[in-house]
């Protein structure tokens, strides 16, 4: 079992992009402050999507300018296809990831793109970073269900890492966009694409939609995941069940990972008072367990 696993804090990105209040950019850069605070590393800051359809995204280059270049810090800049690509990389972000669709059905109403297409142009994606001298990764998103198709197959989530792994991204990342994934499955699925991806890491992504995140986070680490997407409060949704909450919570990822055993490098109190400004920013309490609980006595 891996004894250290990296956290990337995506609730700058994925989780406020699934609310519905409009967050200030100074509130977006006082977030991403507190996470770097709490010791992140690695952080989704925004996504380079067109405005009119994600507005709380809109002022994805003000974000990056107002935060600045922090050492130690990488900056991820989402990116679906080459224009958002070619932002991302004007704002000076280090790493640009990508994200294809392992659903047909999906691919075709999120990004308007077939799963072979996602795949084309993440690949496309990841080939312009490096010729700027930045690095990508790459996400599979609905690898472990579709709203609209279903079951995914395994064989076609692994021929897509196939695919991707010839343009050597930084890392695969294995998501679980409507929180359907189950752990037995996670295992499977992660154990499957770590030995096809070689040195590669990868990387998993999970929402809590329906209350099997934290479980299943920990059936990708024993299953070789080197690194875990997670977001502070566990804020966003699920687009596809509106009542539903958003990404694993960060606390609560850290918090089952260090009573393990498992170095993460992150401060559990900081990100927990991190989740309850959060609560005042956004006027609604969050889904975090932790943030309510506090950790160990
Ligand atoms: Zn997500």
């Amino acid at each position: 079992m891996t004894r250290r696993v990296e956290i990337v804090e995506v609730g700058p990105r994925d989780g406020l992009q699934n609310e519905a209040t409009l967050v200030s950019t100074q509130d977006k850069v006082a977030f991403i402050r507190r996470a770097v605070d709490a010791g992140a590393r690695r952080i989704e800051v925004a996504s380079f999507v067109h405005p009119k359809l994600v507005p709380q995204m809109a002022d994805a280059e003000d974000v990056v300018r107002e935060l600045g270049i922090i050492d130690g810090l990488t900056r991820i800049g989402l990116t679906l296809n080459k224009r958002g690509a070619m932002r991302a990389l004007d704002t000076g972000v280090e790493q640009l990831g990508a994200v294809c669709v392992a659903s047909d059905a999906f691919g075709l109403r999120n990004q308007n793109a077939t799963s072979d297409q996602t795949v084309e142009t993440a690949n496309q994606i990841i080939r312009l970073a490096q010729a700027e001298g930045r690095t990508a990764q790459v996400t599979i998103s609905t690898a472990f269900g579709c709203p609209f198709e279903g079951e995914v197959p395994e064989a076609r989530v692994l021929d897509m890492v196939r695919r991707l792994l010839v343009s050597e991204p930084e890392e695969i990342a294995l998501a679980d966009t409507i929180g359907v994934g189950v752990p037995s499955q996670v295992s499977r699925l992660v154990s499957k694409t770590v030995a096809l991806a070689g040195k590669t890491p990868v990387r998993v992504h999970f929402h809590n939609t329906r209350n099997t995140a934290v479980a299943n986070v920990w059936a990708a680490v024993e299953a070789g995941a080197v690194t875990v997407d997670a977001s502070i409060g566990g804020i966003g949704g699920c687009p596809f069940a509106p009542a539903a909450t958003g990404n694993v919570a960060t606390e609560d990822v850290l918090y089952m990972l260090g009573r393990s055993g498992v170095d993460h490098g992150l401060d559990l109190d900081k990100t927990i008072e991190t989740a309850r400004w959060l609560e005042t920013v956004l006027g609604k309490s969050v889904p975090s367990m932790l943030a309510k609980a506090g950790g160990f006595p």
